[in-house]
């Protein structure tokens, strides 16, 4: 198979792009434009591979897009490609609709295209969107997300992947585009940008700088490891029914501050403070952020049972990976810290 792979610099297309080569005979090219959260470093493992190829380019970009996948001629298209930071998008909304909306709209034309001038293996190909469960809203205490749920999006961020999930629904059902969706829990595990919670609290404590927690820290997240998202991308990819969207989620539902003070009890464990005291000392309590929803969790029976796909990792197991590998890899968020990771490498100017 070959796929066309959008945003694989970034966490989980990285991720996903390491298992296709490593574990599969598949052919990847991945188109990224190599923003703050695109990495070179992610992929270095496979930069040489034949089977793999980067091209620097903008989803946003519909000729540059064209010449690629008309050369390159996938069977499919996984999307991974966005802004995905939502308090960025607080900050500065403009840059999530036109990557997040834009971009999609851009893609699906473009597959639009791709098929209606019979380049692609009739029957074969599929349009793979990777969305979130943010599409959602916020829960009360109980209830989860089912596929059928509706959409009451709070951020410019979740708004903006909403919006690509209607425009990827209607291109399927206007254009009979062979698009399949997912909306997945949060996700964490090796390569994932230090400005998202997890990855931050673990830097923050190698650091001795403090653990920000907005509000009380008692909003609650389902959190799922990124190499169990990735094995249901491809069991989606592979068995997905088209024009049908699979949650995906880890059954961890769990605190905020709850994670914070995992993380810490690890860290106590794997790399003791130099004072002898917990990294529980370094948690602060921060303003909220606005429209912060207070809870996702997500019903993930359909890829269950249709599927077959369940999670390997628990919290506990997928948290300890996590922070060895964050232990073991202070060359890769060091360079990011120090930008570094976006100085010219591999005749590539970013
Ligand atoms: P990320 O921010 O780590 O990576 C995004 C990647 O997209 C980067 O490599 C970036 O350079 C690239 N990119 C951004 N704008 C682009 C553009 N205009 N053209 C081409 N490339 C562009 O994101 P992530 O955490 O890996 O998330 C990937 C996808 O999964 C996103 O669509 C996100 O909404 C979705 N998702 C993420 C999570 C999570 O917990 N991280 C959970 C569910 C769904």
């Amino acid at each position: 198979m070959k796929i066309f792979v959008t945003g694989g610099s970034g966490f989980i297309g990285s991720n996903f792009i390491l298992k296709q080569i490593n574990e599969t005979n598949n052919i990847v090219l991945n188109f990224d434009k190599l923003t703050y959260a695109g990495n070179l470093d992610n992929l270095r493992d496979v930069e040489n591979n034949s089977n793999y190829q980067f091209v620097k380019g903008d989803i946003t970009d519909y000729k540059k897009l064209w010449e690629t996948i008309k050369t390159f001629m996938p069977d499919a298209i996984v999307n991974f490609a966005a802004e995905s930071h939502v308090d960025r998008s607080i900050d500065g909304p403009m840059e999530f609709i036109n990557t997040n909306v834009t971009g999609t709209a851009v893609l699906l034309e473009i597959s639009r295209n791709y098929i209606s001038e019979n380049l692609s293996k009739k029957d074969f190909f599929r349009f793979l969107h990777v969305s979130t469960d943010e599409v959602y809203g916020s829960l009360g205490k109980e209830g989860f997300f089912t596929e059928k749920t509706s959409y009451d999006p709070s951020s410019p961020y979740s708004a903006s992947k909403a919006s690509s999930d209607h425009l990827v629904r209607s291109w399927n059902k206007t254009y009979n585009i062979p698009t399949l969706i997912t909306n997945c829990s949060n996700n964490y595990g090796p390569y994932q940008f230090p400005e998202k919670l997890i990855p931050l609290m673990i830097i923050n404590c190698l650091k001795e700088k403090k653990l920000p927690v907005y509000g009380d820290g008692k909003n609650v997240r389902d959190w799922l490891f990124v190499t169990d998202h990735c094995e249901a991308l491809s069991m989606v990819l592979k068995n997905g029914k088209i024009g049908e969207t699979y949650n995906i989620g880890g059954n961890n539902e769990i605190e905020n501050i709850l994670i914070v003070k995992t993380i810490c009890s690890v860290m106590d464990d794997l790399k003791p403070r130099g004072n002898g005291r917990s990294y529980t000392d370094l948690i602060k309590y921060v303003k909220d952020r606005p429209g912060h929803d207070f809870r996702y969790a997500i019903d993930s029976k359909k890829i269950q049972n249709q599927l077959g796909w369940s999670p390997k990792e628990n919290f506990s197991t997928g948290i300890k990976k996590t922070i060895e590998w964050y232990l073991e890899n202070n060359n890769w968020w060091e360079a990011i810290n120090d930008n570094s990771y976006r100085q010219e490498r591999l005749g590539v100017i970013i």
